[in-house]
């Protein structure tokens, strides 16, 4: 059984690969685009969402987002229900009024671009790891309540996956919380190639709870095999049945 591939960058955001050239690699194994919304003066309003949605549907991409939870301006009703499936993503978040941890370094370390997470005595603090983890939760309930996202992306990247001890830095009880969001309105958990995350735990958490899945290669560039991702499917026993397959399962409102 071939995974469908829902996270993929093009050059119409931060990727390198054209649209067009996109369409070209579906041959090598089913995939999407879904660039970042919103993305700086390339996508950055309802209507940028809809020329994007438009040309890579008629070079006969199935079309995503990966709208950045906490930051995107919200999507009018009939945008998201014409892109044919919506990933929702942190890349920060505001643990206090004016006072954001951003993730880029995390990321960067987790991708292995970078060999030290220099920040990571900082997030040792029991009260930062908790206010972070609270405001995650916030977050993503919004995402699943107002924008309606259908896939979760890289649920646990940030700093706290980068401290590399992730059954500590992420409770079983707080992990329950965020996969039980999920499970209830049928939101998909995305198994991460880039960043690598969830970890085993949390995916065997997910799937005795429930949970749908979702592959995620996150590549800016070239396509690549799924090595890690298959790896994480195996280690964890995964269903394959229980991939989303390139469209949503959401029920409309
Ligand atoms: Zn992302
Ligand atoms: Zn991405």
């Amino acid at each position: 059984m071939t995974l469908f591939d829902h996270h993929i960058h093009s050059d119409r955001s931060d990727g390198t690969v054209s649209l067009a050239d996109r369409a070209k690699s579906v041959s090598v194994r089913p995939h999407g685009v879904s660039d970042h919304y919103p993305w700086r003066e390339k996508i950055r309003d309802d209507d940028d969402v809809r020329r994007y949605l438009d040309d890579a549907a008629r070079l006969g991409l199935r079309v995503g987002l990966e709208l950045d939870l906490g930051v995107a301006p919200a999507l009018r009703p009939s945008t998201r229900d014409a892109l044919h499936y919506l990933i929702g993503a942190i890349h920060q978040v505001e643990i206090a009024p004016g006072e954001w941890i951003r993730y880029d370094d995390a990321g960067a370390f987790l991708k292995g671009r970078v060999t030290s997470f220099n920040d990571a005595q900082r997030y040792v603090d029991a009260e930062l790891q908790r206010r972070i983890r609270e405001r995650t939760l916030e977050v993503v309930r919004a995402g699943i309540e107002s924008d309606r996202i259908d896939i979760l992306g890289h649920a646990t990247m940030g700093p706290l996956a980068a401290l590399r001890d992730p059954e500590t830095a992420f409770p079983a009880e707080w992990q329950e919380r965020l996969i039980q969001m999920c499970v209830g309105a049928d939101v998909a958990i995305e198994v991460n190639e880039a960043y690598g995350v969830p970890h085993r735990e949390f995916l065997d958490l997910a799937q005795r709870l429930g949970a749908r899945f979702s592959v995620g290669s996150d590549t800016h560039f070239e396509l690549r095999p799924l090595d890690k991702t298959m790896a994480m499917i195996r280690g964890a026993s995964l269903d394959e049945s229980r991939f989303l397959a390139g469209r949503r399962v959401r029920e409309p409102v």
